[in-house]
């Protein structure tokens, strides 16, 4: 069998593409290999929301470059995001690529593996409006061996917020059909998995896009809570406006459906958000969150923030910190707005905050979201939780085993036996900024 090592960098969507490969791959006689000098294949699978990443990916190809001089043989290639948007364009940057993948044709990778060991260049970046979900079925997927399977359900987004790479790279969002999400759901549930995270850059508009039918992510939990056994399922990330009462009610009411919901606001000020071309102001996302709270106990909302949009004023970035506080969210991810090519706020260059500022800000983000975090955890000492183990490791000579809540709390637990993939209960014994401290009851 060659060997494939695939470098995987961005969000669980691309983690998702690279489990996808790698069945398509397998298929072909590949087998994956953690060394990338041992590997006769080399894909990097990459992100552009960032200009940092972007670098990055281009550094790591020059340095397999470098080594495809020592083994001509070598094959090596770049998917993902920034392949889909520099497309043709990587060749002239970086000659030694055989192919070049986009996002919305991951498929063709068979295909476009045949064509470069016949020795030719291929750029497979040619945007469709389908998903090829016959063809995820047919070669199968080859999960990272763990609890948690992530599932995509939508590809794509539709919104255009001014700031975002996603449209442009991913294309307009697709849903994919529930009869193959199921089946996919029910193999990984069959092969030990114990979390089902179904998985969309809007994961709440699921189903709006199909012709011939009427069925929305609250159908599809209701379907996947029937299936049989112990488990476990969440779904991110949801666009505010796009979270219905329906959909509230059924993570109340199904017993399997967590209580947890990711919620961007991006930030904290109405004008800064009209901006950003999000289609909620401060007031709407404060009564999308207030509604959630109200209906669905204990449960945990957690959010993401751009520090120093253009023309972000330190007045509308102290609405941002205040949001924080004022909706108690439990958990943000930060970022300091990075211009992207293609993207409206990337042209107003004559509105772009100092990078001292962006850096500044996102410092005092940073600790506004550390401060509420270990707020939100300190209400859950003394609580009796289920905890589903994902990993077990040794720490200043004691084992410890981590898993989370139903609410996505971190629980830290000691305990000498390797209990990953077991539900437990636990009682909470101590709060930390990043997570709990537990004992096995
Ligand atoms: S909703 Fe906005 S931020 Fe999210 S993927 Fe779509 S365009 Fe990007």
């Amino acid at each position: 069998m060659k060997k494939v090592y695939i470098e995987t960098m961005g969000c669980q969507m691309n983690k998702s593409d690279t489990e996808r490969m790698l069945g398509m791959l397998s298929y072909l006689d590949y087998e994956e290999t953690k060394n990338p000098e041992q590997a006769d294949l080399l894909i990097v699978n990459t992100c552009s929301i960032r200009q940092l990443s972007e670098d990055k990916a281009f550094s790591q190809l020059g340095v397999w470059g470098k080594w495809k001089q020592e083994k001509p043989a070598l094959k090596i290639g770049i998917a993902g995001c920034v392949a889909q948007q520099k497309a043709q364009s990587i060749f002239k940057r970086a000659h030694y690529v055989d192919f070049v993948l986009g996002t919305h044709k991951i498929y063709a990778l068979p295909e476009i593996i045949e064509k470069i060991n016949r020795g030719e260049k291929v750029c497979e970046c040619t945007e469709t409006n389908s998903t090829e979900d016959d063809l995820a079925v047919k070669y199968g997927i080859k999960r990272v061996k763990g609890v948690n399977a992530w599932i995509p359900i939508t590809e794509g987004c539709n919104n255009f917020c001014t700031y975002c790479i996603v449209p442009y790279t991913r294309g307009r969002e697709r849903s994919r059909l529930p009869e193959t999400i199921l089946k996919e759901a029910k193999d990984a549930l069959n092969a030990g998995f114990k979390e089902i995270t179904l998985l969309g850059q809007n994961v709440d508009s699921y189903g709006k896009d199909f012709k011939d039918r009427d069925y929305r992510l609250a159908d599809l939990l209701r379907e996947l809570n029937k299936v049989e056994g112990k488990f476990r399922i969440r779904f991110v990330t949801s666009y505010p406006t796009d979270i219905t009462d329906e959909l509230i009610k059924t993570v109340v009411e199904l017993d399997k459906v967590c209580e947890y919901f990711h919620i961007p606001m991006q930030s904290g000020s109405s004008e800064v958000l009209k901006a950003m071309n999000r289609r909620y102001d401060r007031e709407t996302y404060a009564r999308i969150v207030k509604k959630v709270r109200d209906m669905v106990p204990d449960v945990t909302i957690t959010s993401d923030f751009i520090a120093g949009f253009p023309g972000e004023t330190e007045e509308q970035f102290q609405q941002t910190l205040s949001a924080i506080d004022e909706f108690e969210l439990d958990y943000s991810n930060l970022a300091a707005y990075s211009p992207r090519e293609k993207t409206v706020a990337a042209k107003w260059v004559d509105k772009f905050i100092p990078e001292d500022v962006k850096d500044e800000r996102f410092q005092r983000l940073n600790k506004k979201v550390q401060e509420n975090c270990l707020k939100s955890n300190l209400k859950y000492v003394g609580r009796e939780m289920e905890v589903l183990i994902e990993n077990f490791y040794e720490h200043k000579g004691k084992m410890i085993n981590t898993g989370k809540t139903r609410n996505f709390k971190t629980v830290h637990i000691p305990c000498d036996k390797d209990l990953t993939g077991e539900f437990v209960n636990v009682k909470i014994t101590g709060a930390k900024t990043w997570y709990l401290q537990g004992e096995i009851k």
